[in-house]
């Protein structure tokens, strides 16, 4: 069972209003996965309901459907209701339980980069300037404090969604030894890539930028890989050119982020984090153009700052979603 704190009680009773009614009406039935599982449940628990709203994508679909929806007096709005919901689910799971503003993400942007200014300063001869090769980021920042300023926030994130998933798992569904069947984590894979419950979305265009922008950061994360192993495995290092695995993909990537991202934000379906990961993909492209400028030293050091945000706070912003949404379609899957 989730804890007493996961839900506001008002909320809680709110929801469970509503789905009652959704559970007599059943006109939605095939609008989406959360329609079948509602069905199963003759009495709805905390745990039922959070399930329910992370396996909800927020199409709209039901509610503009739906005969009950406001002004009628039963007030039914199960995508407000189930944000609700997941909002409530993003702060319990996550440590500390707060969502920074964007004057908190502003001034964490501009203290990263004044202590990776400092760092260029203290490691280097010409802070910010390349001197031998064109495009070399360790004549910015050497190896060393550069691994450290991106992999510290990115295993904090890591971690954090780790022990979000476990503490989400263990209250929704219970048993841990279900997290390793792989015939049902194939068709969860299988229908998160391809965002398939997500199709009859109301939002035009929504689906689409949505999987473009999570392969485009897909491909980034490739690229990154790519790089590592390049480096580490077989003493390439950096720069690499312009027809090399790393660029490639980080090109197709951050083109395809910065598409993706753009369309979504003129779909007005982004959030806080959209804006960073926008940032993320325009800071990288513009690195990688002016490589051979004087604009590199300072383009890559905001690069790097973007990183350090984007992935220290991806825990704390809507990016978490993804954890509990694949949780929850695994869930259904193994459900059904
Ligand atoms: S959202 Fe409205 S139409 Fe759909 S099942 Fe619920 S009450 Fe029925
Ligand atoms: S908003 Fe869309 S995804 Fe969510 S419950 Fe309604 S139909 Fe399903």
């Amino acid at each position: 069972m989730p804890s007493d704190d996961l839900f506001d009680e008002g909320l809680f009773t709110e929801a469970e209003r509503q789905l009652t009614i959704c559970n007599s009406c059943r006109y939605c039935a095939g609008y989406c996965p959360v329609w079948p599982a509602l069905e199963l449940r003759t009495t709805l628990e905390p745990k039922d309901v959070t399930h329910l709203a992370n396996l909800c994508h927020d199409c709209g679909d039901c509610l503009s459907a739906c005969m009950y929806a406001p002004p009628h007096e039963f007030a039914v709005d199960p995508p407000s209701v189930f944000a609700e919901v997941r909002e409530e689910t993003y702060r319990h799971y996550i440590w500390p339980h707060r969502t920074p503003g964007r004057l908190a993400t502003g001034i964490a942007f501009a203290v990263v980069c004044l202590v990776l200014a400092l760092l260029s300063w203290l490691f280097t001869d010409r802070p910010f300037v390349v001197a031998d090769t064109p495009g070399d980021p360790y004549q910015i920042l050497p190896h060393t404090p550069l691994l450290l300023a991106v992999g510290v926030p990115s295993l904090w994130a890591v971690g954090m969604f780790g022990w979000a998933a476990a503490r989400y798992w263990r209250d929704v569904h219970g048993r841990f030894a279900d997290l390793l069947r792989p015939r049902v984590w194939w068709t969860t894979f299988t229908q998160a890539v391809q965002l398939r419950h997500m199709t009859a979305c109301e939002v035009p265009g929504r689906r689409g930028f949505h999987i473009v922008l999570v392969y485009g950061f897909g491909l980034c994360v490739v690229s990154t890989t790519a790089a590592a192993y390049l480096q580490n495995v077989l003493g390439h290092h950096p720069p690499y050119g312009y027809l090399s695995v790393p660029v490639i993909s980080g090109s197709l990537g951050g083109v395809a982020m910065l598409v993706g991202g753009t369309g979504l934000w003129l779909c007005r379906s982004g959030s806080g984090f959209l804006w960073a990961l926008l940032v993320l993909a325009a800071s990288g492209m513009l690195t990688l153009l002016l490589r051979e400028t004087a604009a590199f030293g300072p383009l890559l050091l905001l690069h790097v700052a973007a990183v350090v945000v984007a992935f220290g706070l991806a825990p704390y912003t809507k990016f978490v979603h993804w954890i509990f949404r694949m949780l929850s379609i695994h869930h259904d899957n193994l459900e059904r």
